[in-house]
């Protein structure tokens, strides 16, 4: 276009932009009308398929059953073939990626931001639409952002923020297909892209003028790539089963969207960085599991403890507003109310919840591919309920399309509501940030402290960078200082004499706590000051709370978790301390001192483990007794290494944030060798959602291993001459002994492979592949397992896996309970340390916090086959009736009285005591030398809470928690407890990591019973 007819053109917009505005302000309180500008052209092709795969009129919206027409602009339709939603049509990230950047081009309202890579090196993208002029000064416009996001910057001055929300554009986050067979969101987020960059009419311009819209179109990449092609397999062999997606990403699968609190994965990190960097109002996360859009914004309680109420408040108002406005179009199943609390901030949204946002979600309806296909709800799903007036239909013709009408439509309807409400929801997002910095002095507390003197400084250093990950400030104490504590309220006694008695060996409550100088603080008077309460704070969920079924876990404390000290601090003068800001959390480390000796302290932190495989060719060796050299005291499990090259070990040490000591002789303690174990992992293939978790924290530590399948196992001629240790993580769902062994259904259907081939090239990646998903350890495979542990390997195995090596017969004197009324949903429980000579043991301390999702209950028992006594915890023996008070013995009227012998006990977690009578022809009593040694136990009763939800916990309480069973010449080592999990519990890895280096001594310090 010649420039002066760009003039001419810029001059009728300009007036019609006056005109319009004045029709606004003369039509004050209503909003613009969502509907089509009878002028705008429209693409008449690509409207007629879209009508043509909506399957029912009312799954539709007058927002998206036409496309505007443009002249350069190209539709969806130029890279997908077919317009958005079409049955058969399933685009790669990479084609999606492809139409972005056409429309980037094609556009001046289209940019394109490349955000990160996937832990398999795809890209991650970020789609900003929004006026030239907005895209033009999007600086500008984010450092006006930065100012309502951070309010320290202007010093808390509400007059300063009104005048920045009235400045700013705000950003709208919208992000997709996070799990990889909901598929419809790239497409519908193509389309709405499209629709955004080139609609004329008031109702859409609208939003592009005052909202930049900032899409992430594919979530996970690499899962992404993986579904296409399970679904391009799918039409190439259109009468067989498929492969169902057993990986997603390279680590993990549905848990993807429960990483938002350790941001271990790659996507998180990306989205969270986007997130906070382009300081967005909301983050709305698009998924596909429930009938015909649930927008999760509202949910359930219990709600998060952390949030602000005004974000509360802004849930109900998008969510109700949401639904009113779909219900308008006649568009039935929009509802906003259900079963989804909000108490978790693992959510991918909770980025947005605990960084000053607005977290939403949506649920709509999907086929997992793009067939077009008869679906049949559950009465449930159908039914009329308070909240859900305009209930899905109980049977329906459905298709990717409709899917895509609803995204769209739910999408539109939002952004146009967000815009007309943006100056509430700014001033609302630095009010949020502001409330977040005065948190101190209002509810408290005024900081969190990680003391210098930490026993764990690396686990402490790591802590702090998930911290920092999710953009909290780190201070760090220039000299030492003290704070009060606060003083803990005296329940009222009920009997006063009671109370006195109790009150003469109580020793008085410390006032005060000292920290040496070097301390870690994390100031709560700072924006983001709400992600770090929410991780380091803890948590309670009562037994009576009306919600019963928790959507997800209901505790995480990370200091408790990652085994490091975290001290809640009310006290305001902490924040008067002298400290300077961190931006390096690194743990101090190196050799230090004289001698060809060095030791290094066991504290139970995972980098030893890394250590010992970094120094593969050194020789490592375990004391087996706590020693002390040059006035420093080292724990069991302390390593002593002989022959090092000094340069090697300072430099491996200060990487991984571990203190050597150089010594001229070496400590006379006994010691055994610790080695670089060959490492076997075991998934299978019903699932490796849990498992991946496992591998993340095994290749963050660069741990070396083979990753095999139970199939595999069967077709090892000797496990033994390949692997010292097995690994058999949990499985998670579809678990169970005869699913691990039978694998799924091979007497019908057809085979299920998971290899790469010409219609599936992305799907193997780097994890394992294939023929045939379908079969299971299988029987040969369960005798090649008992084999390697008989000729002295070593088996792992935790929750299901350890179920299923009692119940498969691997172990011998540990039998399970089923709970009654048991409730421990994901919650931090307290354990104990039983035998702390144990090498799995090395480095813990009495009492330690471990994650535990409702057991399994083990029992001992020193008699082969028989079940261990199912006992409850803290359950006392009373006499039977009789003559006498209660600790009188009873008598026999005739005779004189029998002292009984001493009835034998044992502890919860210990195996009832062998009794003469059970020692008559004994062939099943077990030899002391066989019997299972008890590591660590559960805590009593009173002690099990420590974050989250417990409820019967006396059916747990006492009993054992990690168990070392010898079997033959090797061990089978079983966990009720999850130590490895959404690197969250970092504190317990050392429990498997012990287990692996002192694979060929577990029975180091182990004292057996005499009988
Ligand atoms: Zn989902």
């Amino acid at each position: 276009m010649d420039s002066w007819k760009v003039l001419v053109v810029e001059i009728t917009v300009f007036l019609l932009l006056v005109f319009f505005s004045a029709a606004s302000v003369q039509a004050a309180g209503d909003e613009t009308a969502p509907a089509r500008d009878p002028k705008q052209a429209v693409d008449q092709a690509y409207t007629a398929k879209i009508q043509k795969y909506t399957t029912a009129p009312y799954f539709t919206s007058p927002l998206v059953n036409y496309l505007p027409a443009s002249k350069n602009v190209p539709t969806p339709e130029s890279v997908l073939g077919d317009v958005a939603g079409a049955p058969g049509v399933l685009p790669y990230a990479e084609d999606v990626y492809k139409y972005m950047r056409l429309l980037e081009k094609a556009s001046p309202r289209v940019k394109v931001f490349s955000i990160g890579t996937t832990e398999e090196g795809r890209e991650m993208i970020a789609v900003a639409i929004s006026s030239p002029e907005n895209l033009k000064n999007l600086e500008e416009n984010r450092a006006r952002l930065a100012k309502l996001a951070d309010p320290r910057t202007i010093k808390l001055d509400d007059a300063e923020a009104d005048k920045l929300v009235a400045q700013v554009v705000p950003v709208y986050y919208i992000t997709g297909t996070i799990h990889s067979p909901e598929t419809g969101a790239p497409t519908a987020l193509m389309e709405l892209a499209y629709r955004l960059a080139v609609d004329e009419s008031p109702y859409i311009r609208e939003i592009r003028d005052g909202t930049i819209t900032l899409i992430t179109p594919v979530v996970e990449v690499d899962g992404r790539d993986r579904m296409v092609d399970i679904y391009k397999w799918h039409l190439a062999h259109p009468k067989d089963f498929y492969p169902p997606l057993i990986y997603w990403g390279k680590y993990v699968a549905h848990d993807n969207n429960r990483d938002a609190m350790g941001v271990t994965l790659k996507l998180t990190e990306n989205v969270l960085n986007t997130y906070v960097g382009w300081k967005a109002q909301v983050l709305h996360d698009l998924h596909e599991s429930v009938p015909y859009l649930y927008d999760n914004t509202v949910g359930d309680g219990p709600y998060n403890a952390w949030v602000d109420p005004i974000l509360t408040d802004e849930w109900q108002m998008i969510g109700a507003r949401n639904v009113a406005d779909m219900t308008k179009f006649g568009m039935p199943g929009v509802f906003t109310h259900g079963d989804f609390d909000t108490w978790s901030p693992g959510y991918l949204m909770f980025i947005a919840a605990m960084h000053n946002g607005i977290s939403r979600l949506y649920e709509t309806f999907g086929n997992g591919g793009a067939d077009t296909q008869e679906r049949t709800l559950d009465p449930e799903e159908y039914s009329r309920t308070w909240w859900r007036q305009n209930p899905p239909l109980p049977k329906v013709m459905w298709s990717q399309r409709d899917n895509n009408n609803y995204e769209q439509t739910g999408l539109l309807t939002s952004l146009h509501y967000f815009n007309e409400n943006k100056r509430l929801f700014l001033k609302n997002f630095y009010l949020k940030a502001k409330r977040s910095v005065m948190k101190p002095s209002a509810e408290g507390p005024a900081a969190y402290v990680l003391p210098a003197d930490e026993a764990r400084p690396e686990l402490q250093a790591e802590l702090l960078r998930v911290l920092q990950k999710q953009a909290v400030e780190i201070s760090r104490s220039k000299s030492a200082f003290t704070v009060a504590l606060p003083v803990k309220k005296e329940k009222p006694k009920k009997d006063a004499k009671d109370k006195k008695e109790s009150d003469k060996d109580k020793k008085p409550e410390p006032t005060s706590r000292d920290f040496p100088a070097g301390s870690y603080i994390v100031r709560m008077d700072q924006p983001y000051a709400r992600i770090a309460d929410a991780l380091l704070d803890h948590q309670y969920w009562s037994p009576d709370d009306p919600q019963k079924t928790p959507y997800d876990d209901t505790g995480w404390t990370f200091g408790e978790l990652f085994g490091v000290q975290v001290a809640r601090v009310t006290d305001l003068k902490v924040l008067d301390v002298a400290m300077e800001r961190v931006t390096d959390v690194h743990a101090p480390g190196g050799v230090k001192g004289d001698g060809t000796v060095y030791a290094i302290n066991n504290t139970a932190e995972p980098a030893l483990a890394t250590l010992r495989y970094k120094l593969k060719d050194t020789g490592v060796e375990a004391a087996e007794e706590p020693f002390e050299s040059g006035g420093k005291k080292f724990n069991r499990g302390s390593f002593v290494i002989r022959d090092a090259n000094r340069a090697d070990l300072d430099r491996a040490a200060a990487e991984l944030g571990l203190q050597a000591v150089a010594m001229g002789i070496a400590p006379s303690v006994k010691t055994h060798p610790v080695r670089a174990a060959r490492v076997a992992f075991v998934h299978t293939w019903l699932s490796t959602q849990t498992e991946g978790w496992w591998r993340l924290a095994l290749d963050d530590l660069k741990i070396p291993y083979d990753y095999i399948s139970t199939q595999a196992i069967a077709k090892i001629d000797d496990l033994n001459t390949r692997y010292d240790v097995i690994l058999f993580p949990p499985v998670g769902f579809f678990s169970g002994t005869t699913a691990i062994i039978n694998g799924m259904p091979t007497a019908w259907g057809n085979p299920l492979p998971w290899k790469n081939t010409p219609e599936t090239p992305n799907l193997v990646g780097k994890n394992d592949s294939t023929d045939d998903m379908r079969p299971g350890l299988g029987w040969d495979g369960l005798a090649k397992l008992q084999a390697f542990v008989e000729k002295g390997g070593v088996l792992l195995t935790a929750t299901d896996t350890s179920r299923f090596a009692m119940e498969a017969g691997l172990v011998t004197g540990v039998s399970t309970h089923a709970s009654e009324r048991m409730k421990i949903v994901g919650s931090v429980i307290g354990t104990r340390l039983v035998d702390g000579a144990s090498p799995i043991a090395y480095g813990y301390d009495e009492k330690v916090p471990a994650y535990c999702d409702n057991g399994p209950i083990f029992s001992l028992s020193s008699i082969a086959g028989a079940r261990g006594r199912r006992r409850l915890g803290n359950e006392s023996h009373t006499r039977p009736t009789g003559r006498g008070t209660v600790d009188d013995p009873d008598f026999t009227v005739g005779r004189p009285g029998v002292e009984a012998p001493e009835e034998p006990t044992s502890e919860i977690w210990e195996a009832a005591l062998v009794t003469d009578e059970q020692r008559r022809n004994g062939f099943r009593v077990i030899p002391p030398a066989d019997r299972a040694r008890v590591i660590f136990r559960y805590a009593d009763q009173k002690d099990l809470l420590i974050s989250g939800l417990v409820e019967g916990g006396n059916e747990i309480a006492q009993h054992p928690a990690v168990v070392d069973v010898p079997s033959g010449k090797g061990h089978v080592v079983l966990f009720s407890i999850n130590p490895v999990y959404r690197g969250e519990t970092r504190g317990t890895y050392s429990m498997v990591l012990n287990t692996i280096l002192n694979f060929d001594s577990l029975d180091a310090g182990r004292k057996l019973a005499e009988k």
